[in-house]
């Protein structure tokens, strides 16, 4: 009997252990969306503001409720799948914190910090040099036995060449028309890229980037994919509060289509973890500072345009995050008590949900977020 048992349970606890073996990372970010929208829905102030929101009446009709069915309303995906079968941190109206740990609380460290593990202060300014620090997905392609040739990036911002060093990592990371377009699907997403404007310099419609990654994903079949949608931070400096939210409305319509691809390919299911953070929060008082994000410290440099809000931009050092998956708990949301998480943290965590030893990529690196593993 005793026998049997320990029998049944070589067989069963050996698939159990397969099945739970995590081989791939999609890992995304949605530029300068903030934890208020996440976990309270829409900002009526500013979805009525006539200078914000143009189009007021749309987002009251589709969005409006309290703070959790208007955030439900928000982002479907979030709520009705990740909240449920994954984990997320970063409400702040219940006890759940997440918070960058670079000093500056704009893009190119938050990015470095996610991707490297480390808040480096030396990162003070969003121009396109190259980083000098490495991030997980270089670390992995050079070290780790079957990463080389398959990690890839796409992003909405044209740094992202520069925060990846491609030219001394060799990470291929798409911002513009794809280079070598394999399908006919990429090569009509290449003429409309030529087509259609961007409304901003440095900056391309989310549709490309989204579209491109997906493409990717069922043509080249990487293990990491990296995915930097960039709209809501745009339209927030913009000043455009409806634009905002409708472009954080497609990214979680995008984030179920990546989803239910992962889910329904071979390769990807039930072996790839989707893992969700931003590069920094932003303002929420007084109520025009919702555009903005800086720390005190950057008015001195890179900032010095919102030198008039001598404390900085309150509250953008705030992000949130979320993961769903094999090795992630089915937790909801999960309570941070007096350990705030940082976006320091996300690197480690990946690399050991793929059951590396994340000691071994960087001494600096912030410790797994341990909280939404599971155990
Ligand atoms: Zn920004």
């Amino acid at each position: 009997m005793k026998r049997s048992f320990i029998l049944a349970c070589l067989i069963l606890c050996h698939s159990i252990h397969v099945s739970a073996q995590v081989e791939n990372i999609v890992l995304v970010t949605i530029d300068g969306l903030r934890w208020q929208e996440v976990f309270q829905g829409l900002d009526h102030a500013l979805a009525t503001h006539e200078k914000y929101s143009e189009r007021s009446e749309q987002l009251l009709q589709q969005f409006e409720g309290d703070p959790g069915e208007s955030a439900r309303k928000l982002f479907p995906f979030l709520y009705n799948v990740v909240m449920k079968e994954g984990a997320l941190i970063g409400n702040r109206d219940a006890n759940s914190c997440a918070q960058v740990t670079n000093p500056w609380y704009f893009s190119y460290p938050g990015y470095n910090e996610i991707l490297t593990g480390f808040g480096d202060p030396s990162i003070d300014s969003n121009r396109p040099v190259p980083n000098h620090n490495t991030t997980f997905m270089e670390w992995l392609q050079d070290e780790v036995p079957g990463f080389s040739g398959n990690v890839a990036a796409f992003a909405s911002w044209d740094v992202f060449p520069y925060i990846f060093n491609s030219e001394r990592s060799r990470i291929p990371v798409n911002v513009g028309r794809l280079e070598m377009a394999d399908t006919g699907f990429e090569a009509t997403l290449n003429i409309l890229y030529e087509d259609i404007p961007s409304p901003w310099p440095t900056v391309r419609l989310d549709a490309f980037t989204h579209h491109f990654a997906m493409s990717a994903l069922q043509q080249d079949q990487p293990r990491v994919l990296y995915i930097a949608y960039g709209e809501t931070d745009d339209f927030a400096h913009d000043g455009e509060y409806d634009q905002y939210i409708l472009a954080a409305h497609r990214t979680d319509r995008h984030l179920a289509e990546l989803w239910t691809y992962i889910q329904e390919d071979a390769r990807y299911r039930d072996n790839t973890v989707l893992f969700i953070t931003v590069d920094h929060g932003r303002g929420e008082e007084p109520l025009e500072t919702w555009q903005h994000h800086a720390s005190k410290k950057s008015l001195e440099g890179y900032m010095e345009a919102l030198a008039e809000y001598e404390e900085g931009i309150i509250g953008s050092e705030a992000v949130w995050m979320a993961a769903i998956g094999p090795g992630i708990a089915s937790k909801g949301l999960v309570q941070t008590g007096e350990n705030c998480v940082g976006s320091n943290q996300v690197a480690t965590t990946l690399l050991k949900l793929l059951g590396l030893d994340y000691r071994e990529f960087s001494s600096q690196a912030g410790p797994p977020v341990n909280a939404i593993l599971d155990k």
